[in-house]
């Protein structure tokens, strides 16, 4: 096995663990659909999932993918986010708080580092006595490509 397949695989075995500590039973079509939207870098749209689900176990159905997805988004283990093509799915690691820029005009996705959002905590402590709890947001603009007058790259968002 990869390194990259490696770190899916300890990524799934951590949000099994968690699910199984809130009472979760644990299921093969589960491990499965989560090592689907580990392995992907980009998000996968439910059908993606479906069919990579499917191809790799042909008992696994189009509304058992809907049912975990349903259940990894309640349990925040999942974030769901339009970019215009549709819903997409990422994991959210357990205890790693994932924030992104979504560029309005061309759809990529980048990852925020928490740096930036550690400023706004301090003010927001001090400005509201407010103390945020900061769980996968997401800010919607214009990415650099775009602001530099290129026309969208595809190939450039399928590789984040
Ligand atoms: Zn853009």
């Amino acid at each position: 096995m990869d390194i990259a397949g490696q770190v899916t695989q300890t990524q799934v075995a951590a949000i099994n663990r968690l699910l199984s500590e809130r009472g979760h039973r644990l299921t093969a079509s589960r491990t499965l659909i989560l090592e689907i939207i580990a392995a992907a870098q980009a998000g996968l749209c439910a059908e993606e999932i479906y069919a990579q689900a499917r191809a790799a176990d042909g008992r696994v159905n189009l509304s058992t993918v809907y049912r975990n997805l349903e259940m990894l988004l309640h349990e925040r283990l999942v974030s769901a986010l339009d970019i215009g093509g549709g819903i997409r799915y990422r994991l959210l690691l357990p205890g790693k708080q994932q924030h992104y820029l979504v560029c309005n005009y061309c759809g990529r996705v980048r990852e925020v580092d928490l740096m930036y959002l550690a400023p706004l905590r301090e003010k927001l402590l001090i400005g509201y006595n407010f103390e945020p709890e900061f769980s996968g947001f997401t800010i919607h603009g214009r990415c650099d490509h775009c602001r530099s007058g290129g026309l969208p790259r595809q190939e450039d968002f399928e590789q984040e």
